[in-house]
């Protein structure tokens, strides 16, 4: 593997452990959505102290969630067509 994916693979592991993403060992969270100032074991600043710093990234995970959202909606009506509703409901097939 290329060491710019074992790179990418290293950090989203550290990411689901709630691990540094530079050192890898302090927590960079208190609790499961309070995160620390900084990394208590190499001191990297995690938090700038601006109050719109996650902006960006929570509006790029709302967009990123409803267009998945939106894809599987539009995938199952496409594949239930012409019936979604009965395809949906209980099992029972609807008939005109
Ligand atoms: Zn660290």
């Amino acid at each position: 593997m290329a060491p710019r994916g074992r790179a990418a693979l290293l950090s989203a592991w550290r990411a689901l452990r709630r691990r540094c993403p530079r050192c890898g060992a302090g927590k960079v969270t208190q609790r499961w959505l309070i995160l620390r100032p900084a990394c208590p074991s190499c001191g990297l600043r995690l938090d700038r102290g601006e109050s719109d710093y996650w902006l960006g990234a929570m509006l790029f995970n709302l967009i990123a969630a409803e267009t998945l959202f939106a894809a599987g909606l539009v995938t199952v009506l496409v594949l239930t067509w012409p019936d979604p509703r009965g395809t949906l409901s209980s099992g029972e097939a609807s008939s005109p």
